[in-house]
């Protein structure tokens, strides 16, 4: 029996890095839809493709509000439901508030906050009706901490955290739970800057290593699944220690 047997299942930010490893586990643990959402022509309809009859591509910028109206629309018509949605898509932005232009704040805030909010905002009226769902929000250890971190990044990820903690109070009542998940140093494309960005990451990190995608999937399908019934409104750092 799989964790997540017969689960609907949403995951922004599908095509690449974490999101793309939480996709191939949440298949393997007997989802019965994954559907992988991402901007088009990047790695999702390959992700979607590697699972089979249980995965399905979306192409969606997190930011359009429209197309989360539609994808919502979709999986009514389509499943009737959406157990659960991992908000995991985001943008990096290695600037600190002295160098960050106005322009470039709003883009970050725009995806990795309001682009959270919108998928909430879509998804969990699907989950009310129901009566069930969970909903992660990934953030990030830069979202527990602002040491070494870039400003608008940040920003972002701590607001990740605040909505996540209210719509936990908002929606618990309504059988819907939603978590927040706060990665470090995680071996993924946004890690930008080659072997050597890589080589000190490493040797930063409290046992020596960088996590790894898998590490991080393993936990958001445990906060999906039903096995995490009584968990919500909490923020899990996976970051080795770091911002201990
Ligand atoms: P990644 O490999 O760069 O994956 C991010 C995904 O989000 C990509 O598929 C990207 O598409 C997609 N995306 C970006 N903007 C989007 C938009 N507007 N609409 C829809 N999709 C969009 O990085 P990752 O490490 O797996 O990141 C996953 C999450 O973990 C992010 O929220 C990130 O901030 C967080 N995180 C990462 C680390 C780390 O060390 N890697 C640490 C803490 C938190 P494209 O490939 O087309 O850009």
């Amino acid at each position: 029996m799989g964790m997540l047997d017969g689960k609907v299942t949403i995951i922004t930010g599908g095509g690449s890095g974490q999101g793309a490893e939480e996709a191939r586990m949440f298949a393997a643990e007997g989802a019965s839809t994954v559907v992988v959402v991402d901007l088009e022509g990047t790695g999702g309809e390959k992700v979607a493709a590697e699972l089979g009859d249980v995965g399905l591509f979306f192409a969606l910028d997190v930011t359009d509000a429209e197309g989360w109206r539609r994808l919502a629309d979709t999986m009514v018509r389509t499943y009737g439901r959406v157990d659960v949605l991992v908000n995991n898509a985001g943008i990096w932005l290695a600037k600190g508030v002295l160098e960050t232009s106005p322009e470039e704040f709003r883009r970050v805030v725009e995806v990795n906050q309001t682009g959270v909010f919108l998928g909430m905002w879509a998804v969990a009226p699907l989950m009310r009706d129901a009566g069930r769902g969970s909903i992660v929000n990934i953030s990030s250890n830069a979202g527990l901490r602002g040491g070494g971190m870039p400003h608008a990044y940040a920003a972002s990820k701590w607001a990740v955290r605040g909505m996540s903690r209210a719509a936990a109070w908002e929606l618990a009542p309504l059988g819907v739970r939603v978590n927040a998940v706060c990665p470090g140093f995680i071996a993924t494309p946004m890690i930008q800057g080659g072997q050597k960005t890589l080589d000190h990451l490493a040797s930063i990190s409290r046992s020596g290593r960088l996590g790894s995608p898998e590490e991080v999937a393993r936990l958001v399908t445990f906060l999906a699944s039903d096995q995490s019934s009584y968990i919500s409104g909490a923020e899990i750092a996976i970051d080795d220690a770091y911002t201990s």
